[in-house]
């Protein structure tokens, strides 16, 4: 049996009461771009669902694995689209039991609204019994190693027994534009990715050391964004070179501060071009007290570099490291946040950085520097690339 049809379920979209058109429009927006290039049909919402309708040729699965990590879903089943009659179910649901081996199963039907005029239970109890006739299965409603579901809306059926997880959260895009910044370690990406899944566009800033470091950096950040771009389904990279004003700070600063002031002096640079792009917010992925840089001093003393309508998010502040390293696994980073490369903060970094600085402390620091020509020349080495979700491999 061929199948032929994805229902995908709202996540919290479902609770924003007059906005949800909106939030709809941008799931579905979403979901047809994740789903380019996979032979879908057509795409329809209602009932609290997304349907999708693949095409005789298209790859299902590769479209459900797409959809799943699109902001803004549950979980998505897997199916058959089939008349609403027991024998038509019963049907479909005997030939999803038997493709794969199993010990036990249960059926479970949802109706909503739907037309077929016989209740949930009938369904589970009658569909039940046909398998367990056919089959000699055995029926088990707690530890059930296979579930047959079948969904019922409006004049639709669907039965399917494979079900994938969403990555639930808020469709990208109903949050408006942010800009993380992003270094090539384990923390930022996370930080990006959470944003982006509370339906913020983000966009992502890298800043390098070329030439004093090799491009070992931009390859990170490029790559990372290329893991973003796949829940996001496109990240806008800007690639902006730190090295001259970091050469001004080694020579015209208190050496203890260099960390503090490299990161004022990122921030005001983000801060620009937020500005630039219309983005609402800055993204970080300090964690409180992870490093040098990143007591509540130090990142008072950062912050006060903005101006003060510059909104900073670090969404995340109060988690552990271990907490922030097995959601990198999850979301895909880890792996590549945890390889070799050469960072612009490194570059002449003291041995003995301030943990408690404060903004006159930095003020005084930053007295010989001219911050808004180091600003402005760093903006104008500024690359920009769209990484964009890559389209389905044809196996
Ligand atoms: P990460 O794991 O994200 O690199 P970290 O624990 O190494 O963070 P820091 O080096 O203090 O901590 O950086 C704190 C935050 O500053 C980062 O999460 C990131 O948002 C930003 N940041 C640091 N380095 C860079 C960089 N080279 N380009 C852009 N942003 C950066
Ligand atoms: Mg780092």
């Amino acid at each position: 049996m061929q199948l032929d049809t994805l229902v995908a379920h709202y996540h919290e979209i479902g609770l924003k009461g007059r906005n949800r058109n909106f939030f709809e429009d941008a799931l579905a927006r979403n979901m047809r771009r994740a789903l380019r290039g996979t032979g879908y049909l057509k795409l329809r919402q209602g009932f609290g669902r997304v349907v999708v309708d693949m095409k005789e040729d298209g790859d299902i699965d590769a479209a459900a694995e797409r959809i799943a990590r699109v902001f803004g879903l549950a979980y998505i089943g897997v199916g058959k689209r089939v008349d609403p009659n027991m024998d038509a179910i019963a049907e479909a649901a005997l030939d999803l039991i038997q493709a794969e081996p199993f010990n036990s199963f249960q059926v479970r039907a949802r109706r909503t609204h739907s037309a077929f005029d016989r209740s949930s239970s009938d369904i589970n109890v009658e569909i039940g019994q046909r398998i367990v006739d056919a089959t000699g299965g055995k029926v088990d409603l707690k530890h059930a190693d296979a579930t047959i579901h079948v969904e019922l809306f409006g004049s639709a059926c669907v039965v399917y027994r494979k079900r994938l997880t969403g990555t639930g959260g808020l469709p990208v895009g109903v949050s408006g534009k942010m800009l993380a910044l992003l270094s090539g370690g384990i923390d930022s990406p996370v930080a990006a990715w959470r944003m982006a899944r509370r339906g913020a566009e983000v966009e992502l800033l890298h800043f390098h050391g070329q030439p004093f470091t090799d491009p070992s950096s931009i390859r990170q950040a490029t790559e990372l964004a290329e893991v973003l771009a796949r829940y996001q389904l496109q990240a806008t990279l800007h690639l902006i070179p730190l090295a001259d004003a970091q050469r001004e700070i080694v020579t015209h600063a208190p050496s203890n501060l260099r960390v503090v002031l490299y990161r004022r002096t990122m921030m005001r640079i983000a801060a620009a071009l937020a500005d630039e792009i219309g983005a609402k917010a800055l993204v970080t992925g300090d964690s409180l007290g992870q490093v040098a840089s990143q007591t509540i001093e130090n990142i008072r003393t950062v912050d006060a570099a903005l101006p003060q309508n510059v909104e900073v998010l670090r969404p995340l502040i109060g988690m552990d490291k271990q907490e922030i390293v097995d959601e990198a696994i999850r979301i895909g980073t880890y792996e590549i946040s945890t390889r070799q490369y050469q960072d612009c903060c490194v570059l002449f970094e003291p041995r003995s950085p301030a943990t408690r600085s404060n903004a006159g402390l930095a003020e005084q620091g930053e007295a010989e520097l001219d911050i808004d020509a180091l600003v402005g020349k760093a903006l104008a080495g500024r690359e920009t690339k769209v990484v964009e979700l890559a389209p389905p491999t044809t196996a």
